[in-house]
């Protein structure tokens, strides 16, 4: 299997540190295969709190020029890591004519007309939005694949309307072969009591069982926002997880 990563950040995203190449070094020094940088993308809307839009050509910039500068040592991949939202589809099209990939995150969405954010899920009609927001993105083809689709555990536990909704997520995948992200940033946050339950928020398990009953294909990343958590204690023990849970791990989306 490839030393192979997918989900990076920079500093352009005002929570994160480092620039490309400090992210691209450390996993050459790290002897990955395949880096693919991916910070949060600049919306025309909503999201003011991370790259700015005048700052996307840059970035696209920046990356190309470690792909070409490391080349000998490492494959790099372009990408951005950005919510679904219907009314953006010209957006999502202008991006992937000049980047390599786009990850679905699914940190926001509107439901209904109204507007959710999934680290704060409170009732089965919120967690549904999350799941229909996320299976219209899949539907829609820009996206290699869904980065924590567990992220509903952040506040919500698994009841019997995730658990249905987890297995529609499933069959979805298995026909449009999509892939899901298993998240090691989750781990770096720590066990915490959400209601009842003691765990971690994300990678969420009773989620990823389901999973693994239908055979989904499996990328395990690092979403790191510091070059040195790359290939860190959390992203071996993401590893470690999720071939203990049996889920189908893949090493590229590519
Ligand atoms: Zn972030
Ligand atoms: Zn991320």
């Amino acid at each position: 299997m490839m030393l192979t990563n997918f989900h990076t950040h920079n500093v352009r995203c005002k929570h994160a540190s480092g620039n490309v190449s400090d992210y691209v070094e450390k996993a050459i020094e790290e002897k990955y295969d395949m880096i693919g940088i991916s910070d949060h993308a600049p919306m025309p809307k909503y999201h003011k709190d991370r790259m700015d839009m005048s700052e996307l050509n840059g970035y696209i910039e920046e990356v190309n020029e470690a792909k070409q500068k490391f080349h000998k040592q490492i494959k790099v991949y372009s990408g951005l890591e950005i919510e679904f939202y219907e009314e953006f589809n010209d957006y999502y099209k202008e991006l992937l004519t000049k980047l390599d990939y786009l990850i679905l995150a699914p940190h926001n969405y509107f439901y209904k007309n109204n507007y959710y954010s999934a680290f704060d899920i409170q009732n089965d009609t919120m967690l549904i939005g999350y799941f229909e927001t996320i299976f219209k993105g899949v539907k829609s083809k820009y996206f290699k694949f869904v980065a924590h689709p567990d992220l509903f555990g952040f506040t919500y536990n698994f009841n019997d309307v995730a658990k249905e909704y987890t297995k529609r997520l499933a069959e979805l995948c298995i026909e449009y072969d999509f892939i899901l992200e298993f998240n090691a940033n989750g781990l770096r946050r720590g066990i915490k009591k959400v209601h009842n339950e003691e765990r971690y928020l994300y990678p969420y398990k009773p989620f990823w069982d389901i999973i693994k009953e239908y055979n989904v294909k499996v990328l395990v990343n690092s979403d790191c926002h510091n070059p040195k958590l790359l290939n860190d204690k959390y992203d071996l023990l993401a590893k470690s997880l999720a071939k203990e849970y049996g889920l189908n791990v893949v090493d590229t989306c590519f």
